[in-house]
């Protein structure tokens, strides 16, 4: 039985904004990560201009990625455009998990691969790699879950989470520079936005009866979104044949916590799930690991019902508001007035994004 305190499961943006933050107090925080070499994590690559900041604070930098500006929002024919309140960026997680692991091992932080968690139970964490008696757990697992902490399944039809790469072209990048394109359809959204290696992350979060539709086929339901929405055609004309996708299941959007067991701090969205549409999950990933960390160095293992606590109150307004917006996005009446509204009042763009910003 290790002992190794504080344990952080997960080496994500949640986990490693805890180890770096843990370290710099003075703990000797252990990160335990499933996958052997960081992979590109299905997820939109938007960063906020506050999460930017939050980033800054951790001394997390130099990820050299396109600035974005503006958000573009289309349905079928129509485009609205509107400014976003500040600077945010378009970065993939291979090159913002890579950059955040780095920083927390030059922290002082260990990270140790190849591990994956399979239950908690009574104080004990049982791996692959042996068993874990840690006296304070951090679970930052993000999209999953660990046995005897499973997060409810969302019920009926479920969002699902699918991302497609676009390789680099010119053209592209003329289309995309600056902005972050949602293009909404009838049960779901696709978020557009470049990278820095100049690819394009093309990620959508959808109903899974609509990806039935397309007979579970990622090709199929590109090329039906391409011909009843010809803007996002356009774009998906630069995709290859057969474009490879990632899928997530599943997703319990809207979901929070406010109750954890003694000694087990809950992180980023194994603590609250933000709908994709808002780009503030690793906002709160962030959030959540600076907050735990101060709780931790305030009150030791005995401090995180408080931490989870108020770490759900800090995320309602967000969760709710982000909510609400995925909610009406999806209805076609809805989607349909999207865009003339915007058009009309383009304000609203920067007020929704403030209202779903996770606050300190
Ligand atoms: C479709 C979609 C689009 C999104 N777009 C955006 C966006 O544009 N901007 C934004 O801010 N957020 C976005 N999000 C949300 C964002 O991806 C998450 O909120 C964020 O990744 C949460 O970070 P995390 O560290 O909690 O979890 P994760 O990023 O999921 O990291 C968890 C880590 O834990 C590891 N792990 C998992 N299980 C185990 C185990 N059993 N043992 C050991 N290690 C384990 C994983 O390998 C991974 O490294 C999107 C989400 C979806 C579904």
């Amino acid at each position: 039985m290790r002992r190794q305190d504080p344990l952080i499961l997960g080496a994500g943006p949640a986990g490693c904004a805890t180890a770096i933050a843990l370290a710099r107090g003075g703990a000797s925080p252990h990160l335990i990560e499933r996958t052997r070499e960081t992979g590109d994590a299905l997820c939109g690559g938007f960063l906020s201009w506050q999460t930017l900041d939050r980033l800054d604070r951790l001394g997390v930098g130099g990820l050299e990625a396109h600035p974005i500006a503006e958000v573009r929002v289309f349905h079928r024919q129509q485009r609205a455009t509107a400014r976003l309140p500040d600077l945010a960026i378009g970065v993939s997680r291979h090159r913002l998990d890579t950059v955040m692991q780095r920083v927390a091992i030059e922290a002082g932080a260990v990270l140790e691969r190849g591990i994956t968690a399979r239950s908690y139970a009574d104080g004990i964490l049982k791996t692959d790699s042996g068993d874990f008696a840690p006296e304070a757990l951090f679970l930052a697992t993000g999209k999953h879950d660990v046995r005897g902490f499973g997060r409810p399944k969302p019920a009926g039809d479920a969002p699902m989470g699918l991302r497609i790469r676009l390789a680099p072209h010119p053209a592209l990048r003329k289309l995309l520079e600056h902005a972050i394109e949602l293009h909404l359809f009838e049960g779901g959204y696709a978020g557009l936005l470049l990278q820095e290696d100049d690819s394009a992350n093309l990620c959508m979060a959808l109903r899974k009866s609509r990806f039935a539709e397309a007979g579970g086929d990622a090709a199929t339901l590109l090329r039906q979104l391409g011909d009843d929405h010809p803007q996002l055609g356009e774009r998906l004309a630069f995709l290859s044949e057969a474009p490879a996708a990632d899928a997530i299941a599943a997703v319990p959007y809207g979901w929070r916590t406010d109750s954890t067991a003694p000694g087990l701090f809950r992180l980023g969205d194994q603590a609250a799930v933000i709908p994709s549409l808002a780009g503030e999950g690793m906002g709160i990933a962030l959030a959540s690991g600076a907050a735990a960390a101060a709780a931790f160095h305030a009150g030791g293992a005995d401090a995180a019902p408080d931490y989870q606590r108020r770490f759900a109150a800090r995320s309602r307004r967000p969760v709710a508001v982000a909510s609400m917006l995925w909610h009406q996005g999806e209805r076609p009446a809805m989607a349909r007035l999207a865009v003339p509204l915007l058009n009309a009042f383009p304000a609203l763009a920067g007020f929704a994004a403030r209202l779903t910003r996770i606050g300190d």
